[in-house]
């Protein structure tokens, strides 16, 4: 089966899916998103995930258009069909189609998608080596915390970062890094882990409360503060968080080496605590 899409509870391939170009996720980007990855053809911390999918649509006083239940049969049903070795599945929902006009429509149904895509590990040498990563103006507006489909400061930033040969742009604001462009961002600072707190400046990354998790099983130090752009780049240890990035070392920012210019010993055991969580 090639690439599924479910539009409003029709599941067809793809290329084949279509939205009115009236929806309010085309016109305004009025709408909410999540990612989800498997593990064995497994849906990873789907309880996470949808659970943040309900926090962001109700900041948006947007409506899911059906219930938990109706979004797994989805998911299975996808699933089902798609029968890749590893899925990125696709959760969106838009406040619907209206003639364009900003404030809310009074009657519309919320457009419901989801998409299943064959997931595509990134390169093994990427977590060997370690990436590189650029940092970056944080011109996001004020609500980070909320995973609407309005991404283009990120798009911006991931553009800048690829236009650099880099994995990912860092980003910045008012001195403090907040996070990537595509993930979370921790930094080892004399054996500490320290990371940006929850709230309104960064989203919320499943990966990365489970990773906090896992950082204080092994009794280590985190702090969830804000560092800065130097505080960065003086780090013995960087490393990435996310649903697709996993736990991904950095070793190099803005062309400047971390540590030792190589994975370092903390990033290191938390990937490899993260592969026997997945594996
Ligand atoms: N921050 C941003 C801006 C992201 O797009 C993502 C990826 N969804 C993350 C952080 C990581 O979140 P998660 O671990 O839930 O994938």
């Amino acid at each position: 089966m090639p690439d599924i899409a479910c539009v409003n509870g029709h599941v067809s391939p793809l290329a084949e899916a279509v939205v009115s170009i009236e929806d309010r996720g085309f016109q305004f980007g009025d709408g909410v998103y999540e990612v989800i990855r498997t593990y064995r053809g497994q849906p990873f911390a789907f309880d996470e995930h949808f659970a943040r999918f309900e926090r962001s649509a109700q900041a948006l006083h947007l409506s899911l258009g059906h219930g938990k239940d109706q979004w797994v049969a989805w998911v299975r049903e996808g699933l089902r069909l798609s029968r890749f070795p590893e899925t990125k599945i696709y959760l969106q929902v838009t406040r619907g189609q209206a003639p364009r006009d900003h404030p809310f429509p009074s009657t519309v149904l919320p457009t419901t998608v989801l998409t299943f895509r064959e997931l595509h590990p990134l390169d093994a040498s990427i977590r060997t080596e370690g990436a590189r990563a650029i940092t970056l103006d944080d011109i996001r507006w004020g609500r980070c915390d909320i995973k609407s489909v309005n991404l283009l400061a990120n798009v911006l930033a991931r553009q800048r970062a690829k236009e650099a040969g880099v994995f990912e742009a860092i980003l910045v604001r008012n001195g403090l890094v907040t996070e990537g462009s595509v993930s979370n961002v921790m930094i080892v600072r004399n054996g500490v882990i320290e990371t940006a707190p929850e709230g309104h400046q960064i989203l919320s990354g499943v990966t990365r409360a489970m990773v906090l998790e896992l950082v204080r099983k092994e009794g280590l130090p985190v702090a969830e503060t804000f560092v800065g752009r130097e505080d960065l780049l003086a780090a013995s240890e960087v490393f990435l968080t996310g649903t697709t990035v996993e736990v991904l070392p950095i070793v190099q920012v803005d062309g400047q080496g971390i540590g030792a210019g190589v994975p370092g010993p903390v990033t290191q055991r938390l990937a490899r605590r993260w592969e026997s969580l997945t594996g």
